[in-house]
């Protein structure tokens, strides 16, 4: 068993500028593709796609 404390969680971006949407896939939800921890985020916001996950997504499926 772990000794270390969990870090807080936070629910949802920390700020403005974090506000884009990740993709996680169905094995590893809490983590994005490009490796953001997305543990608590909103699934669906209304936010401009992350790039890099974009990218990603299309690379696992071509
Ligand atoms: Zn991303």
């Amino acid at each position: 068993m772990p000794t270390a404390p969990e870090p807080t969680r936070v629910n949802g971006p920390t700020s403005e500028g974090e506000q884009i949407c990740h993709i996680v896939t169905e094995e590893d939800p809490d983590t994005a593709l490009c490796g953001k921890d997305v543990t608590g985020w909103p699934w669906n916001p209304p936010w401009p796609y992350c790039v890099v996950c974009l990218d990603l997504l299309q690379s696992r499926f071509s």
